[in-house]
């Protein structure tokens, strides 16, 4: 049996962002807002000690937490920091990373300091020209988001930050031009860029599928 050896977490469960592809906020399932905005730690010091228990039955030195949302950086420096400090102590060696928009970086700098305590890797969802971003990604007022999360990843490519930068994720539009978006992150220089179609079921089929 190959065991897990990746946890994904979804630690906040509401976004600073309405991007309009979001398959959690924009989906059929809206059942979200029946649920708890944030993972308390009660939850946290559960869910670290069975990936302790899984992880020591299986012999594993490492283990994967990523921390996903909704935006999971809306949970705020302090509980960031407490509940890094609970999953740190499951037992194995733990790499952590975090997807987020990029936002909470620059509304609450001390996050950069937990991140770093912490050593997580931090990944930025970015959909490549402002014009390509900004057709989808759209702050709750309509405008939209491409100068902050720019703002926000050049911040984590400066020298102070750059050892937290894990890359760029960006969501594939198709109608957006290809070279024009590749040309567009790698201004960025992101150690890694990860390329994904938006979120498709047999109902609503991935975008150009016939
Ligand atoms: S940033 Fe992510 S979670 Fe937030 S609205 Fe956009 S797609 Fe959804």
């Amino acid at each position: 049996m190959v065991p897990f050896r990746q946890f994904l977490l979804k630690i906040h469960s509401r976004c600073n962002l309405a991007c309009d592809y979001c398959y959690v906020y924009e989906g059929a399932d809206q059942s979200w807002r029946g649920r708890p905005r944030r993972m308390e730690l009660v939850t946290v010091r559960r869910t670290a000690r069975r990936i302790g228990e899984h992880a020591a039955e299986h012999g594993l030195d490492e283990v994967s937490v990523v921390l996903h949302g909704g935006e999971p950086l809306l949970v705020g420096a302090d509980h960031l920091d407490a509940l890094l400090g609970e999953l740190a102590a499951v037992g194995p060696r733990v790499r952590f990373t975090v997807q987020t928009n990029g936002l909470r970086l620059l509304d609450e700098p001390a996050l950069l300091d937990v991140l770093h305590r912490h050593r997580v890797a931090v990944g930025v969802s970015l959909d490549g020209t402002r014009a390509a971003h900004d057709r989808h990604r759209r702050l709750p007022s309509g405008a939209g988001s491409w100068a902050r999360t720019a703002e926000a990843v050049r911040l984590l490519g400066s020298d102070r930050h750059r050892e937290l930068f894990a890359g760029l994720l960006c969501v594939v539009d198709l109608a957006s031009d290809p070279v024009a978006t590749y040309e567009a992150l790698l201004e960025f220089a992101p150690p890694r860029l990860d390329l994904l179609l938006p979120h498709a079921t047999w109902l609503e089929p991935p975008p150009g599928a016939r």
